[in-house]
C-alpha cells in the first residue's frame, strides 16, 4: 500500500477511514519524532461536492481555534496537488467505537468517566458557541495519558457549526443512528448534540444503539415514529445514570435536559470529575487541613478534610491500577478518619476549648512518601499511623519503594486526637465498617452520587468479579 508523502513527515500506517477522508500515523522528520495523525482529504473528491469543501474548511477553521485537554489538537494544515492534510494530535486507543466492539459494554463506573470528559468538552464548545453535529463513538478518540490513563478527545469537526442557544437550523446532517429525532422533522437547535450524548452513554451501558436496526429504513420509521426507548431488561444501572440517560434521551427536545441542566447534574459531577485539576485541588485542600487541624481549628480543618475527599474520591473510584488504588485508597482512609474523629470531637460535650486554646501538637514536616525530615516513614495504609523504617515501601499514589519524586496527594501525618485513646478507639470502629458507609456517615448521603454507586471500598473485589476492559492490555483503560 502506497502512504502520501507529506513534507516533514514520514507516513507509517492507515489508521482509519472517514466520511470524506483517510487518516493515517506518521511522525515528524525532523526534531523529537513526535507520532501525528494525518488526515487526509482527496481534492478530486471534495471539488465535486460543495458541502465537502465546507466541512473541510470548517474543520480547518474551527480546530485553529479549539484548545481543550478532551478535544483532539490539530498541529497544522497543509497540501500538494493532490491532497489536503489536517495534521493532528495522535491518540493511540483507537475511537470508542472500537472499543465497544471489542468489549461489548462498558462498566458503568467508566462510562461515568468517559462522559465527564465529554461534558467537559462540550461545556468548553458551548461556551464558544459550537454544535458538533455529528457526535458519535467512531468521532470520540481515546489517547493514553502520561499516567497511563485513557483520555478521550473530541474529533471530527467537519459538521459542525456555531450556534447560539436559540438560533435554529434546518440542514439535516449527521449519522442516522445518532441524529436527534427533530433533526429529521424540520427545525432544530443546540440540543442535538445533546441526544447524541445520550445515545452514546446508551451504547456504551447496553452494547448497541437504542434504534439499532438492520435496515436504514427500520432506523428512520423508528426515528419518525418516536418508539419509546426502553432499557434491556435486568440492566442494573444505577438511579441517577438512569436519570441523566432518560433526561437526554427524550424526543422532544423542549423536554429534553438542558445544557445547564447537563452540566449541573448530580450523576455527572462535573465539578469533582478526576482531573489533574481537580487533583492539584485535593492535595491543597489537605494540606490546609492539616495545617489547621494542626493549629486546633478542628471546625475548618475538617472542612478541608471533606472538600478534600470530594475531589479524591472520584480519583480512587477511576483508578484501576490494584496498586495506585491501594496506596491511594489508604490515604484516603486516613483522611477520612480523621475528619470522622473531629466530627466526634465537635459534636461531643467534652468538645475541646475554643480554637487555638488546645495545644497542638507538635508541627512535624513530611514530604509526600510520609517520610519525616530526617526521621522515620508514615505507612498511611488502612491499619492506621504506624511507624516503618524509612525504606519502606512509598504510600503514595505511584507504589514505588522509598525515595519516590511524586507528585502524589501529600502524605502528612494528620494530627491524632488529643484525648488519650480516643484516635485508637474511633480508628478501630472504623475500620470495621465499609468505606461507603463511612462516607456517608461523614458528607451524610445526599448529593455524593458517587456514593450511590460502586463504592470505593469495593473498587477491587468489582475489578475481580469483573475485568475492567482494557486490564492487562498494552494501553491500560482508567
Ligand atoms: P471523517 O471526517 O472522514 O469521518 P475522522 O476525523 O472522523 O474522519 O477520522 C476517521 C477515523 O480515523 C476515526 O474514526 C479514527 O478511528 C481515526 N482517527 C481520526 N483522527 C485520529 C487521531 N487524531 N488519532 C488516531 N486516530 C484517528
Ligand atoms: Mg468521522
Amino acid at each position: 500500500m502506497s502512504f502520501p508523502k507529506i513534507e516533514g513527515y514520514v507516513v507509517t500506517e492507515k489508521l482509519g477511514t472517514g466520511s470524506y477522508s483517510t487518516v493515517y500515523k506518521g511522525y515528524t522528520k525532523v526534531g523529537a519524532r513526535t507520532v501525528v495523525a494525518v488526515k487526509c482529504v482527496d481534492k478530486a473528491r471534495v471539488k465535486h461536492s460543495g458541502s465537502a469543501v465546507d466541512n473541510l474548511v470548517t474543520e480547518i477553521r474551527l480546530l485553529k481555534t479549539l484548545t481543550h485537554p478532551h478535544i483532539v489538537q490539530m498541529r497544522e494544515f497543509t497540501w500538494d496537488d493532490k491532497n489536503i492534510y489536517i495534521i493532528m494530535e495522535y491518540c493511540c486507543g483507537g475511537d470508542l467505537s472500537k472499543y465497544i466492539h471489542r468489549y461489548g459494554r462498558v462498566p458503568e463506573k467508566q462510562v461515568l468517566y468517559f462522559l465527564q470528559q465529554l461534558a467537559s468538552a462540550l461545556k468548553f464548545l458551548r461556551e464558544k458557541g459550537v454544535v458538533h453535529m455529528d457526535l458519535k463513538p467512531h468521532n470520540l478518540l481515546l489517547h493514553k495519558g502520561s499516567d497511563g490513563k485513557y483520555i478521550l478527545k473530541v474529533a471530527d469537526f467537519g459538521f459542525a457549526t456555531i450556534l447560539s442557544a436559540e438560533s435554529r437550523l434546518r440542514m439535516v446532517r449527521g449519522s442516522p443512528l445518532y441524529m436527534a429525532p427533530e433533526m429529521l422533522q424540520g427545525e432544530y437547535g443546540a440540543s442535538v448534540d445533546l441526544w447524541s450524548v445520550g445515545v452514546i452513554m446508551y451504547e456504551c451501558l447496553f452494547g448497541k444503539a437504542p434504534y439499532s436496526s438492520s435496515t436504514l429504513k427500520e432506523l428512520i420509521d423508528k426515528i419518525q415514529n418516536r418508539t419509546p426507548i426502553v432499557l434491556p431488561p435486568n440492566s442494573s444501572i444505577s438511579a441517577g445514570c438512569q436519570d441523566l440517560l432518560t433526561r437526554l434521551l427524550q424526543h422532544d427536545p423542549d423536554e429534553r435536559i438542558s445544557y445547564e441542566e447537563f452540566f449541573r447534574h448530580a450523576y455527572l459531577d462535573l465539578e469533582h470529575m478526576p482531573s489533574k485539576e481537580n487533583y492539584d485541588k485535593a492535595v491543597t485542600l489537605i494540606k490546609q487541613a492539616v495545617e489547621l487541624d494542626s493549629a486546633g481549628c478542628l471546625e475548618e480543618a475538617f472542612g478541608a478534610y471533606c472538600a478534600s475527599l470530594r475531589y479524591l474520591v472520584p480519583v480512587v473510584h477511576c483508578e484501576s491500577d490494584a496498586m495506585r488504588r491501594q496506596a491511594l485508597r489508604a490515604k484516603l482512609t486516613r483522611y477520612m478518619e480523621r475528619a470522622e474523629e473531629i466530627k466526634q470531637l465537635l459534636r461531643s460535650p467534652a468538645t475541646p476549648p475554643a480554637v487555638g486554646t488546645v495545644a497542638p501538637p507538635p508541627r512535624r514536616q513530611y514530604n509526600c512518601c510520609g517520610k519525616e525530615e530526617g526521621g522515620n516513614s508514615y505507612d498511611f495504609g488502612t491499619s492506621g499511623v504506624v511507624e516503618t523504617p524509612a525504606s519502606a515501601a512509598c504510600a503514595c499514589a505511584h507504589g514505588s519503594a522509598g525515595g519516590c519524586a511524586c507528585d502524589g496527594a501529600p502524605a502528612e501525618k494528620t494530627p491524632s486526637d488529643p484525648r488519650p485513646g480516643r484516635a485508637k478507639e474511633t480508628k478501630d470502629k472504623a475500620s470495621r465498617s465499609p468505606v461507603r458507609s463511612r462516607l456517608k456517615k461523614l458528607f451524610g448521603i445526599q448529593g455524593v452520587p458517587y456514593l450511590d454507586t460502586d463504592s470505593v471500598a469495593e473498587d477491587s473485589a468489582q475489578t475481580n468479579k469483573q475485568k475492567l476492559p482494557g486490564e492487562g492490555d498494552a494501553c491500560r483503560i482508567t
